[in-house]
This record gives structure tokens, C-alpha cells and sequence, in this order.
């Protein structure tokens, strides 16, 4: 897996073109060749609504030859609004001590999940790897 950002979502297909989003994007924090893609919406593990992704996210995707992508995860968006839609807060209620999401200052994304905890005042973003005081 590898992670990319939306750069641009060419569009949401439907009815007969199957459930998929087409979009262009990036990969994050290094360099590579721009992915374009049509993602079918059931290869998301924890995607509700495949008309919520939208530029700006970033997402874990595999590729496979041919520009074919097997897997794909929602990790981040610009807002935590976008997160919430696009992707399902699945944390059972007697967890309540579980975040659901964190914001990173240095990547500036809302990031799905904690951030790794490397003492009590600092966390490390699961994104771009860079600590931050919680
Ligand atoms: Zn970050």
C-alpha cells in the first residue's frame, strides 16, 4: 500500500459504468508518477459513500500494473467534516475514550484514527511521520 492524494476527481460513475469514482492523484511526501484511476467503490474498506471523496484526501491505495488499484483506505481529508462523511467512524460506543480522528499541523489533514503516542506529550502522525505536541 502506498499513499496518495486526490488531486482531482474526474467523476462518480454509476448505473452501468458500476459503482466507481475516477480521479487523478499523487503520491504523498514523495515523488512518483501521477495515478488516474477508476477505483471501484467496493474495493474500500472503510468507505461509505463513494460521491464523499473529493480532492485534498488522502488515501492508501494498492496499485497493481496497468494502473489497476485492488485496495484502497481512507486515511485523511482537509476537514474533519469531509472525514466524517466520506469515511465510518466504526469505534464501539464503550470506547468512548477512542478518538475517532486527529488533526496534524504539519501535514495539515484530518487523519483517521490516534496518532502513535511516543511520550506523554507527543504523538507521531501515521501520515507523514513527523511529531507534534498532542
Ligand atoms: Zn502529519
Amino acid at each position: 500500500m502506498a499513499l496518495y492524494r486526490v488531486e482531482e476527481v474526474l467523476n462518480y460513475g454509476g448505473f452501468f459504468a458500476g459503482d466507481t469514482v475516477s480521479l487523478i492523484a499523487v503520491p504523498f511526501g514523495q515523488d512518483g508518477p501521477k495515478l488516474d484511476a477508476v477505483i471501484d467503490e467496493h474495493v474500500f474498506d472503510n468507505l461509505k459513500d463513494r460521491h464523499r471523496v473529493v480532492a485534498g484526501m488522502v488515501l492508501d491505495l494498492t496499485v497493481e500494473a496497468g494502473q489497476k488499484v485492488t485496495a484502497a483506505r481512507i486515511v485523511a481529508a482537509r476537514t474533519r467534516e469531509e472525514l466524517r462523511a466520506a469515511v465510518s467512524c466504526d469505534t464501539p460506543p464503550h470506547q468512548g475514550y477512542r478518538i475517532c480522528a486527529y488533526r496534524c499541523p504539519r501535514c495539515d489533514l484530518w487523519v483517521r484514527g490516534e496518532p502513535e503516542r511516543v511520550s506523554e506529550r507527543t504523538c507521531r502522525c501515521r501520515v507523514c511521520g513527523e511529531t507534534f505536541t498532542a
